[in-house]
């Protein structure tokens, strides 16, 4: 199990704070779309300011700028929300990452909080320049890294930063890597793996890292095509990655006794065309149609399979949810899961979309902030974010 560093073992009061959010949130007409990322950081915010540290710096980014400064992703909305939202006095520095925020930090007083500008504004975050790192290090005494849906990158304000300071995990941080490496590495039995989403290729390394340790996969969306043709079934024009049927094999040929695929489908002639919407038996998909669905069968044979378990790990939609059409077993799975008894981790960036679409986020064990992350987190050894606030033992 990974331990970390946590704001439990440094004493931050009276001291300058930095600490690297993610406040990449979706904006529409210059407001904040969805606050769900605000919301879960104001957890560790809250934390330092009641520490009474000397100074609180924030750093995130929004979006790709580029390394340029682009007003459409200026975190003044961001900093707008966050201030209006909790009460707090929030000051946005300019974009030019030099001494002038330094000196804006000098002037505020205890409780008032420092953003910076967006750090992909600058082209050293995504290359994990030192200069820049040192830079967003002279804010501070402390570092409290709290974005994990950035620890698969290394960048500047997240990794580079670390050199330059003692490092120690916010609570986001702490509770992403508590409950994903549990899943990883210690999970508890009946443990089930439930995969959707678009493509098989995303979801590899997951299965290789977890094949040995799962009792069941479960298998829909659009990945789920790969493998009925890997059985031999004909799947009509629904998503197929063909270089991806022999992985498909393999793992059933090694693992058949594990994976659960679909048993039937719902198929329409295209996402956009629903005039004509039938469920299948998936030995009976005809040709122009696409899958866009796992059916009614296929969510009692689930729901069969996932009564029994301890411990679920969801990664992928089984349908392409955002349609209402296609939504309905993502949207009863997703309520099947708030009832049974077992411990419910989400992990990816739609799959958690779908499950707060339908009010189920706040049932599970945990959903993860991290997309791409939480995925990495399982392929990967150890996150290039998470490694520097690894406790030596
Ligand atoms: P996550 O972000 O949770 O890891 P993915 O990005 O892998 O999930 O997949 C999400 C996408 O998969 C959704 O946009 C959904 O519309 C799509 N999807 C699900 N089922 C199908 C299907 N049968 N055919 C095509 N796309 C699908
Ligand atoms: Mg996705």
């Amino acid at each position: 199990m990974i331990k970390l560093r946590t704001m439990d073992e440094v004493d931050i009061t009276g001291k300058r704070v930095v600490m690297r959010v993610d406040f990449n949130v979706p904006l529409k007409e210059g407001k904040v779309a969805d606050d769900n990322r605000i919301e879960a950081h104001y957890t560790t915010i809250k934390e330092v300011l009641e520490k009474a540290p000397k100074s609180l710096t924030l750093l995130s980014h929004l979006g790709r700028p580029k390394g340029k400064v682009v007003d459409d992703y200026s975190l003044k909305p961001v900093a707008k929300r966050l201030a209006e939202k909790y009460g707090l006095d929030v000051h946005l520095a300019p974009p030019s990452f030099d001494d002038g925020a330094l000196k804006l930090l000098e002037t505020l007083k205890e409780g008032q909080i420092l953003m910076l500008e967006n750090t992909r504004f600058h082209p050293g975050e995504t290359k994990n320049d030192p200069e820049l790192a040192k830079f967003f290090a002279s804010f501070g005494e402390v570092f409290i890294s709290d974005a994990f849906s950035v620890a698969h990158r290394s960048h500047a304000s997240n990794v580079g930063i670390t050199e330059y300071l003692p490092s120690f995990a916010g609570r986001v941080m702490e509770r992403e890597v508590s409950v994903l490496s549990t899943v990883k590495e210690n999970p508890k039995p009946p443990f089930m793996l439930l995969l959707g989403g678009a493509k098989v290729s995303d979801k590899i390394g997951i299965i290789e890292t977890l094949i040995d340790k799962v009792d069941k996969i479960l298998i829909g969306g659009g990945m789920a095509f790969t493998f009925l043709k890997a059985e031999g079934y004909e799947i009509g024009s629904s998503l197929l990655e063909p270089d991806k049927i022999d992985f498909a094999k393999k793992m059933l040929d090694d693992h058949g006794d594990k994976i659960v695929l679909p048993v039937d489908v719902v198929v329409s002639k295209s996402i956009d065309d629903t005039s004509d919407i039938k469920v299948v038996a998936v030995d009976n998909i005809p040709s122009g149609y696409m899958g866009l669905d796992v059916g009614d069968k296929t969510v009692k044979l689930f729901k069969d399979v996932l009564k029994d378990a301890e411990m679920v790990l969801w990664n992928g939609p089984l349908g392409v949810f955002e349609k209402d059409e296609f939504a309905k077993a993502t949207k009863e799975i997703a309520y099947y899961l708030t009832e049974v008894k077992a411990q419910v981790v989400v992990g990816g960036g739609d799959t958690a979309a779908a499950v707060r679409k339908f009010d189920c986020a706040k049932k599970y064990w945990h959903v993860s902030t991290g997309g791409g992350a939480s995925l990495e987190f399982f392929e990967k050894d150890i996150l290039p974010g998470v490694k520097p606030l690894v406790k030596e033992e």
